[in-house]
């Protein structure tokens, strides 16, 4: 039990942080720990894109599932789900309708629940489970038991999403949910799964001309951002701030094989690092 002090006719406990006001600068800036603790360190994060693979349906989803199931218990992984064209549907309803940012961003997220049930239908026999949005505590308790949980990949804001810089839409993408949810449980590594072999100088799909970057640092994508991207932009200053996530793969989810390759730690696609700093 701490020390309680009552000089200044409030009572505080005895605390660097006692009598400080948070939003003080300067008292943020002593907070700033050496060590942040990783929850769940040993655990890879695999991100299924909701355009890129769960729009194309069986041809991408059935050999995608079958490799997942040939992988359960070689790997601790969290499978993360995007919600592809139906969010973007179901965002121009929400926003002809006039709902608040807020509003737009859960729905985003119960879009992405339908392909967690998805996927949970074909790999129910190989033992997934569909974790409920942030419920981050029943993950040990899944992975100790070889189970293949799946996330979805929009950051829980829901309601709470802050008002977007430019236009109505929320500013936080899937993308950037899994960056979040590996970074706050000390994971070191996202892999990707999306329709392109890695991350080109430019949209491959556009130009002819765009070429493959296999391996590259978050600080040279910062100094030279492609204009095009396959992953949020917010991802990349997001994770320049974070203190966990120390490689990012983006690896393309229609080659058979690529999955294993990555969790194998093979080269495959695009591999971002990050330098410790
Ligand atoms: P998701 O399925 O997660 O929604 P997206 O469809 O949003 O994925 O993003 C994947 C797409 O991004 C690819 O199919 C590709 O056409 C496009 N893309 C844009 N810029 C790039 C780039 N620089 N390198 C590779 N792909 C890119
Ligand atoms: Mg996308």
């Amino acid at each position: 039990m701490g020390k309680l002090v009552a000089d200044d006719g409030r009572t505080h406990i005895v605390s660097p942080l006692m009598q400080e006001s948070l939003v003080n600068r300067s008292v943020i800036a002593s907070t700033d720990s050496e060590r942040e603790f990783e929850i769940m360190p040993t655990v890879t994060l695999v991100g299924l894109g909701g355009q890129s693979i769960f729009d194309r349906g069986r041809e991408a989803l059935l050999p995608l599932a079958d490799e997942i199931a040939s992988l359960r218990g070689q790997h601790r992984m969290v499978i993360g789900v995007g919600g592809g064209t139906r969010v973007r549907h179901t965002m121009s309803i929400a926003l002809d309708l006039g709902l608040p940012t807020g509003g737009v961003a859960q729905l985003v997220g119960a879009m992405e629940e339908a392909n967690a049930v998805l996927l949970n239908a074909l790999l129910a026999k190989h033992g997934s489970i569909t974790m409920q949005r942030e419920h981050f505590w029943d993950l040990p308790l899944y992975l100790d038991n070889n189970m293949i949980p799946i996330a979805i990949s929009t950051p829980p804001y829901h309601f709470w999403e802050p008002p977007p810089e430019h236009g109505p839409l929320p500013a936080h993408g899937s993308d950037f949910g899994l960056f979040m949810l590996a970074e706050v449980l000390g994971m070191q590594r996202i892999i990707f799964v999306k329709d392109e072999d890695g991350l080109y100088t430019k949209d491959p799909k556009q130009h002819d001309d765009a070429t493959p970057i296999p391996k590259t640092t978050l600080a040279a994508l910062l100094a030279d951002m492609p204009e095009e991207l396959i992953l949020d932009r917010q991802l990349f200053t997001a994770w320049d701030r974070g203190r966990h996530v120390r490689e990012v793969q983006i690896i393309n989810g229609l080659k058979r094989g690529a999955l294993a390759r990555a969790l194998a730690g093979q080269d495959e696609g695009t591999i971002i690092t990050k330098e410790s700093t």
